[in-house]
């Protein structure tokens, strides 16, 4: 997890930008308000852009455009939608290394974390240029005597997206390629934390020369979410977000009649069994709890333990958090970035300071050696009980809690007593009969055998469960294709 390319400091000019505009009808209009919020880098504290608090008068203009390019956009042949994904594909590829930098400057990912962000985003494009494939609908010759059946996709309509600031390039990919090259035109909601990435998106859309109207943007934070929820123009939303947002947007949208997909947060688990070998299973770890700052719905958060790996992978695991230098992310050497903004600091801090007083044991301090500029949290290793609210609650941030199990039976039951998520989980072993027993009795969604970051690539579904998804169909895979597309029967007899 460390920074090991295009290490200097050059903030690209997309992450300075001023006050913001929306993107409605292919042009950047100013939101009407007048409440902004600051935009810092998270490393540096350095203001980047501001960004406007719209609200239901951005939001409905927004939607009438939107819906206005539907009528022509849903008529354009599937194969051209997809040829729009393929020169937008090559405008990504071709900013790549911009977009990594902005992605750092504004999220405080370190470099090769905001690399990997950009390549599985892109991964969604690759998969959106298969759209005449993927939209192919079925039929069945004689279902009956003379009657053949037929079933045809179509897509939905108006689309919103409403993304979190931990991924400002991906998760918004996640969702509006498919929407788009389904024939859906799209509004997103950027992360208010995060916007910049979102503008950028915009542009080089409009270079892959996608018609006006397509792809908007309003800005914003809650009032915009909640008019997207309900207006009557809208009719598919995605969101991507807390749990406690999720379920808001799920329930909301939901009494409006729209079709919905809220993905919330997370509290992943990974079981150490003894015979986890070593090396490699420590440095996948670091990544998983470290990396990003430990915001990401697919961080590991809660390590278990069993029986001997206590004695020898746990001391090695708490060395190898000692070498991990913070900084900002396009400097050179540097393995963990910020986190996002004071008070995600202060809550996480807040966490590991009840969690001592309530008889947590300190096994790596995070509090220590943090830079004097930006919002840094050193890794942080502590061990709970599993009663604790450290082992409950999402922290989002570089703190691992370590509990301990003396087989595999009883850290699964740990994995499913101690949390209501159900996004992530790994374990870490050479026994086929383990990983088997993981597989099929863990609680969660998207399982990694050896593998700590267990993110499914964009030809399957993103397949978070319990609290962590509220929905039917999930983001990516063929369950996207399904979400931004209807379907019609066709029963026909020729007299
Ligand atoms: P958040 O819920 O605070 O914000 C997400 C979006 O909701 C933002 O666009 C924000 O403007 C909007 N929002 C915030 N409060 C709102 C309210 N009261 N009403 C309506 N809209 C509101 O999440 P975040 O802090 O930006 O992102 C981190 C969270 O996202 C974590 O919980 C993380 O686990 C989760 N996440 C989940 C996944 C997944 O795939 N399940 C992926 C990435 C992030």
């Amino acid at each position: 997890m460390t920074a090991t390319l295009g290490t200097t400091r050059e903030i690209p000019a997309s992450a300075q930008r001023g006050d913001l505009k929306n993107y409605i009808g292919g042009e950047w209009v100013a939101a009407r308000t007048d409440q902004y919020l600051d935009v810092p880098n998270p490393a540096t504290e350095e203001l980047l852009a501001r960004v406007p608090l719209s609200g239901a008068a951005d939001v409905d203009a927004a939607a009438r455009a939107a819906r206005r390019a539907f009528e022509d956009w849903s008529e354009v042949p599937v194969p051209e939608r997809a040829a729009y994904m393929f020169r937008f594909r090559e405008a990504l590829l071709d900013s790549r290394e911009e977009l990594i930098r902005l992605c750092t400057t504004e999220n405080g990912k370190i470099y090769s974390d905001a690399a990997g962000e950009v390549r599985r985003g892109i991964e969604v494009v690759d998969f959106a240029c298969g759209m005449p494939t993927l939209m192919m609908g079925t039929n069945l010759d004689q279902i009956s005597r003379g009657i053949d059946s037929e079933l045809v996709r179509f897509p939905v309509g108006v689309a919103a997206g409403i993304t979190p600031f931990n991924f400002p390039f991906m998760v918004p990919l996640w969702m509006y390629p498919l929407a788009i090259a389904a024939g859906n035109t799209f509004i997103l909601k950027p992360s208010e934390r995060t916007p910049l990435s979102a503008v950028r998106m915009a542009e080089l859309l409009a270079e892959a020369g996608l018609p006006k109207g397509v792809f908007n943007i309003v800005h914003g934070a809650a009032e915009a979410v909640t008019e997207l929820c309900s207006h009557p123009e809208i009719d598919a939303v995605s969101f991507v977000g807390s749990a406690r947002v999720a379920k808001i947007v799920y329930e909301t949208a939901a009494r409006h009649g729209k079709r919905v997909q809220a993905l919330g947060g997370a509290k992943n688990h990974i079981i150490v069994m003894p015979d986890a070998v070593l090396e490699p299973s420590i440095e996948n770890i670091t990544e998983s709890a470290f990396g990003n700052a430990g915001q990401r719905c697919l961080a590991g958060s809660v390590m278990t333990v069993v029986g001997t790996a206590a004695d020898e992978f746990l001391p090695r695991f708490v060395e190898r958090a000692d070498r991990i230098k913070m900084g900002f992310g396009l400097d050179e050497d540097v393995d963990l970035g910020p986190v996002i903004r004071p008070d995600s600091k202060e809550r996480i801090l807040g966490y590991v300071e009840r969690g001592l007083t309530d008889g947590a044991r300190m096994l790596r301090d995070g509090r220590d050696g943090t830079p004097s500029t930006g919002y840094f949290v050193g890794p942080t290793i502590v061990e709970i009980d599993p009663q604790a609210e450290m082992a409950r609650d999402e922290l989002f941030g570089p703190v691992l809690s370590v509990l301990k199990a003396d087989d595999v039976d009883g850290a699964l039951d740990l994995m499913r007593a101690t949390n209501r998520y159900g996004n992530a989980g790994s374990i870490f072993t050479s026994s086929g009969k383990a990983a088997r027993e993981f597989k099929r009795r863990s609680s969660a969604g998207m399982l990694g055998v050896n593998v700590g970051v267990a993110a499914p690539m964009a030809f399957f579904p993103f397949s978070g469960r319990r609290n962590s998804f509220f929905g039917d169909l999930h983001v990516t895979g063929r369950d996207g294709v399904e979400f931004y597309t209807t379907k019609k029967m066709v029963t026909t007899r020729w007299f």
